[in-house]
């Protein structure tokens, strides 16, 4: 047996208003004058001079705004990476990602792709990568993801959905000021911050499961049901209560694995491009036969928070996008293996998946 040896986000900052410390983090890793520091920031806080004007600029520094209306794509790493190279006059000092999980996994590829040859495509899957990243800063706005501590960044490309996973994609400083999140709106928090609950369930439910999976998820999952289920806590403890499950959540997936809900969102994002956040949910919603406990404490969430759910969204699909969806689903294999052990196939069938889609 060889256990694998991850590392970690190395420095993190914690507490509401930290944002303001953002200029003594980066001052020291500034590596010149002609090498900026590049802000990518969710097109959502353009006008919200609240924030933007606590970006510390100096120098050739620039903020690129980028929308999260659509997951990362490595084609768009690509054309993002050759503006960067072409509009600065030396190699940046760092890349700072600043909104929900589509900002934070786009600038971990971009620190990637600064230093390694090629296109993001060619570095989907685990541990393709050769260069250490350029220095990475992640700054959520919106909790539940876990991509703020994860070591992968999930990008859709020509051929598949598929994260780059290797021990450069870790940031090298968190931010998290839980005050950048008051402003998310109320379905948008429920579905992110259901991302959070389901880590947790697929964890603790999953084959994979260790002590230390256990002890974050365990964390998270309580995180998730003051949040969710109780009556007890202030909007300001709420926004740093989920902060921390989303961190939990995602630090037990890191010697654990995602489950069933994550494979088969990972289908419908392919194919019709539905959200990771929203797609877990529609997914999950009907997954009673593989998480009985979790799946109800979720419907009672979704009724508490007043949460309506697409429905029909695979009514009108051919049986040929049918297969699409089957095959990106079929293909994370790891995924499978955590959630019903090595002999997965015996229950999971194409037919059985395709009964499951046509339900959502
Ligand atoms: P997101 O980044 O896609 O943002 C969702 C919406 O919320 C967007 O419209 C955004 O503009 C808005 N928003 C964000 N912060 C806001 C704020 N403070 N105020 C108002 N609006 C705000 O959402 P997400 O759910 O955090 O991220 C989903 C992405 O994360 C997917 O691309 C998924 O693949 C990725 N993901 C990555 C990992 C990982 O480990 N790398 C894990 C899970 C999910
Ligand atoms: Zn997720």
């Amino acid at each position: 047996m060889s256990y694998k040896n991850f590392p970690m986000v190395p420095r993190v900052i914690f507490g509401r208003g930290s944002f303001n410390q953002l200029s003594d983090i980066l001052t020291p890793k500034r590596l010149g004058i002609n090498a900026p520091f590049i802000f990518l920031v969710d097109d959502v806080f353009k006008s919200n001079s609240w924030l933007t004007s606590r970006i510390p600029l100096s120098y050739e520094d620039i903020i690129i705004y980028i929308s999260a209306a659509e997951e990362p794509k490595t084609d768009q790493i690509d054309i993002l990476v050759e503006e960067i190279i072409v509009n600065s006059k030396e190699r940046p000092s760092g890349i700072i990602g600043i909104g929900g999980g589509t900002l934070l996994d786009i600038a971990k590829a971009v620190s990637i792709m600064l230093t390694n040859e090629g296109k993001a495509e060619d570095y989907q899957g685990w541990d393709l990568v050769k260069n250490e990243a350029i220095y990475h800063v992640g700054i959520p706005t919106i909790s539940g993801t876990g991509a703020e501590v994860s070591r992968t960044t999930v990008l859709t490309g020509p051929e598949r959905k598929l994260g780059i996973n290797s021990d450069f994609t870790p940031f090298d400083q968190v931010v998290l000021d839980s005050e950048l999140t008051k402003d998310v709106p109320k379905n948008q928090w429920f579905y992110t911050g259901m991302d959070c609950y389901i880590h947790c369930i697929e964890s603790l439910q999953g084959t994979y499961l260790n002590a230390f999976s256990q002890s974050y998820g365990d964390m998270a999952l309580e995180l998730c049901k003051e949040i969710f289920l109780g009556d007890d806590l202030t909007n300001i403890e709420a926004q740093e209560k989920l902060m921390m499950a989303s961190w939990h959540g995602g630090m037990s997936i890191v010697y654990s694995q995602v489950g069933v809900a994550h494979a088969m969102s990972y289908g419908l994002s392919y194919l019709l491009g539905t959200k990771h956040g929203i797609g877990n949910c529609i997914v999950f919603n009907h997954l009673d036969e593989f998480y009985p406990e979790g799946v109800k404490l979720f419907k009672e969430m979704k009724v508490k928070h007043d949460i309506l759910l697409p429905q029909g969204i695979c009514t009108d699909l051919s049986d040929k996008e049918f297969d699409i969806m089957i095959d990106v689903a079929l293909n994370l294999v790891p995924l499978w293996e955590n959630a019903l052990g090595k002999n997965w196939k015996k229950t999971i069938t194409r037919k059985k998946l395709k009964l499951l889609y046509k339900k959502m």
